[in-house]
Order: structure tokens, then C-alpha cells, then sequence
């Protein structure tokens, strides 16, 4: 297995480096590169003083045994929405493996949804991701590289990057260790120098992941997918549910709160009859009670592999007016993007579909 240089933290490339018999202003200037200019080949640099010089035809270029490598990912497809506020990218990794990283924004404001993993084991029913089964743990420097991908394109548009959701494929508490080691790097402010206020992680509720974030006071934005209101409600919707229930994620998110004093996000996919009544609402109101809440109610993106339809408007208007009612901070995400499958894990779904019709067509 090769070493990627994306996989590791300032100190870590520090000692590689220096036991390559480099100095550590030779450190900076690689980490510089690699996280700030977001360079895509160390070999096209021609600025490198003699000694980084021998190092990158030795050490990076070449890519056999022993070799470095950086996580530069190619784009196996990019679709930009009708609005052009979305651009959906599904990137490929160096074993073949296809993920998707969106960037959202207006001018000046834009936010890159990053994967976690290819696939996910969570298997939510209503989720492309989760329809699609568990393949892989992203390393570190796939999820940096997403970021710095995103970071190319804004740049060349002389935009820049403000937030970073880890709202893409996969669960991220389920790879807890690299997903903070690449959140680490990503708030690096001698790289990226996304700060952690700007970061938020999103999840499905995995208990033991969040009493983590919360002892290791990670100073990163929490989200937690809710969707259900009771156990049975939940569990049909999220199988995760059975290994962590509600009543022991609700407690989480309380210990989670009491120990950072930080405000908790929630995310609500209303779902047509399914969860978007007013008693659906009002069951919400009473979970949420004595945490620092915000909900946030998202309107189902329908998937091929989940009966269940978008809520009607009005019932998500009723639902929000009773949540705000309660004195609980309560937003309707807006939908964009939907021309380009910007739900998470749709993208790749259809391209699978696609390809699988024209292997249909051929076999005809
Ligand atoms: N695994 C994490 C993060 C990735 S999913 C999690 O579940 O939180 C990011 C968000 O997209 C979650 O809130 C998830 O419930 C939501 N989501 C997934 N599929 C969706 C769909 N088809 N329509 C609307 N929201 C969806
Ligand atoms: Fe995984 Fe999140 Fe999709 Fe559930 S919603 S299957 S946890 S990516």
C-alpha cells in the first residue's frame, strides 16, 4: 500500500519528511502545496528548491513500491442543476470506487458536501446511499481531497469555500478515527483553514459516536437525522435504530449538549402520511424538550428503491407552525438542485441505472 500524503497530519508528513532527510521548512512548503494551494501534481512545480526537487522526482512521482501519492480525485462525472446553485460531482477513488461531493451556494457563500464512505451500512430505507449497501471506509485524504476539489473549482471561479457538511454517502460516526483525522486537517489553518464553526457532521445516530465527539469536545457542528417519533416509527425508516434506540439517542444528545453547551442540529425528512402530521409534530416538540434544538425539516428526495413521497407543502407549513409554536428554531431546508438527483447517494444510483439500461440496449 502506497503512502498518501493526504492521509497525513501536519506532524505525521513532519517525520516522513524529515526522516527522507528533509528539513522542516521543506515540511511547510509541501503542506502548503498540498492543503493551501491545493496542488494536483508536486512534479509540475517548477519553484521547488534542489533538495523538495530530488525528493518529488524520487519519492512522489514515482508510483511503485514505496511510493507517495496524493488523493487527487478524478471526476467521473460532473452535473450542474438548471439554477446553477448546485454542482454535483461523483468522484472516482484510486481503487475504482465512485462517490459523490456536492457544492452549494450563491456567490460568496458556498458549501461542499462531503462523503464519508463509499456506500453505507445503515441501510435507512428512504436513502440512495443506504439502498446501495456498505462498501468501504473513506481514508482520511479521500475526504480531504473532496474538499480541495471543491476548493479548485471556486478558486478558478475566484469564489471561496465557507462550510463543510459531511452530508454526503456514508455515516460519519461509523469512521469515527478518519473522519476526524480529516477534519483535523481540514480546519488546518496552514491548509484549508475551514474553522470548526464552519463544520458540521451529520448522523444517523450512532450513540457511542457521539458520547465521543462529546468527551473529546470536538468543536464541530452536530447533526442528528431524527425522521421518526417513536421507536417503531423510527425503526421502520432507520434499521440503525434497533442497535441505538431513540430513547438512548435522546439521552446522548442530552449528555452530548450538558458537556459542550452547544445548540443541536436536527434534520426531519418529511415523508408523505409516513411523519409530517401535526401529531407527528407535536411528538417531536416533546423529544425535544430541555435541549438547545434547531429542526430542520427537509423534503423527501423520492428514490427507486422507497415507495414513500415528498410531503405536500401545507403539511410541512402545519408541521414547522407547530414546532416554532413550541419555542423550538425550526427551518424548511429548501430543495435544490433536484434536476441534478441532489439527494445523497443519487447521483451514483442512477448512473448505475443508466449504465444498466445501455447493458440492457447492447444485450438486445
Ligand atoms: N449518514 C448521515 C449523513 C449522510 S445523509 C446521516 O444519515 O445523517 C445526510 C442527510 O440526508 C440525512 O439527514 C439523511 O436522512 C438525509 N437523506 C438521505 N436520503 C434522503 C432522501 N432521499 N431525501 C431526503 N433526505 C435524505
Ligand atoms: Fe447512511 Fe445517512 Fe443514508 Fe442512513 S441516511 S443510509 S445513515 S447515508
Amino acid at each position: 500500500m502506497p503512502v498518501f500524503l493526504h492521509d497525513l497530519t501536519f506532524n505525521e508528513l513532519r517525520d516522513l519528511l524529515v526522516a527522507d532527510g528533509l528539513r522542516p521548512v521543506h515540511v511547510k512548503a509541501v503542506w502548503n502545496a498540498l492543503h493551501f494551494r491545493a496542488e494536483t501534481d508536486l512534479a509540475a512545480r517548477t519553484d521547488w528548491v534542489p533538495p523538495l526537487q530530488r525528493w518529488v522526482a524520487e519519492k512522489v512521482s514515482g508510483i511503485g513500491e514505496g511510493g507517495y501519492r496524493l488523493d487527487h480525485l478524478a471526476v467521473a462525472a460532473h452535473i450542474p442543476s438548471g439554477d446553477g446553485l448546485t454542482q454535483k460531482y461523483l468522484l472516482r477513488l484510486q481503487d475504482g470506487q465512485e462517490i459523490e461531493t456536492v457544492i452549494m451556494g450563491y456567490t460568496g457563500r458556498h458549501t461542499v458536501c462531503v462523503s464519508t464512505q463509499a456506500g453505507c451500512a445503515m441501510g435507512c430505507v428512504f436513502c440512495a446511499t443506504g439502498q446501495m449497501g456498505f462498501v468501504r471506509h473513506l481514508r482520511p485524504g479521500e475526504i480531504v481531497g473532496q474538499v480541495l476539489h471543491a476548493q479548485r473549482i471556486l478558486r478558478a471561479k475566484g469564489e471561496r469555500l465557507r462550510n463543510i457538511v459531511l452530508m454526503g454517502m456514508g455515516e460519519p460516526l461509523h469512521n469515527y478515527d478518519n473522519v476526524m483525522k480529516a477534519l483535523d486537517m481540514i480546519s488546518d489553518t496552514r491548509g484549508c483553514n475551514i474553522g470548526p464553526s464552519k463544520i458540521s457532521v451529520s448522523t444517523v445516530g450512532v450513540v457511542p459516536g457521539i458520547l465521543r465527539l462529546a468527551a473529546e469536545a470536538r468543536p464541530y457542528n452536530l447533526a442528528i437525522s431524527l425522521h421518526g417519533s417513536t421507536e417503531a416509527e423510527r425503526a421502520a425508516l432507520i434499521p440503525a435504530n434497533q442497535r441505538w434506540p431513540l430513547a438512548e439517542l435522546m439521552a446522548a444528545c442530552r449528555t452530548y449538549g450538558e458537556t459542550t453547551g452547544r445548540r443541536i442540529f436536527f434534520a426531519w425528512t418529511l415523508i408523505a402520511g409516513v411523519n409530517d402530521t401535526p401529531e407527528h409534530a407535536r411528538r417531536v416538540v416533546a423529544l425535544l424538550q430541555g435541549i438547545d434544538a434547531h429542526l430542520n425539516l427537509i423534503p423527501l428526495n423520492e428514490t427507486a428503491g422507497y415507495e414513500g413521497r415528498e410531503s405536500v407543502e401545507a403539511a410541512g407549513d402545519v408541521f414547522q407552525r407547530i414546532v416554532l409554536e413550541a419555542g423550538i428554531p425550526c427551518t424548511v431546508r429548501q430543495r435544490r438542485g433536484i434536476d441534478v438527483a441532489a439527494g445523497c447517494g443519487q447521483l451514483k444510483a442512477e448512473k448505475k441505472k443508466r449504465r444498466q439500461g445501455e447493458a440492457a440496449a447492447i444485450m438486445v
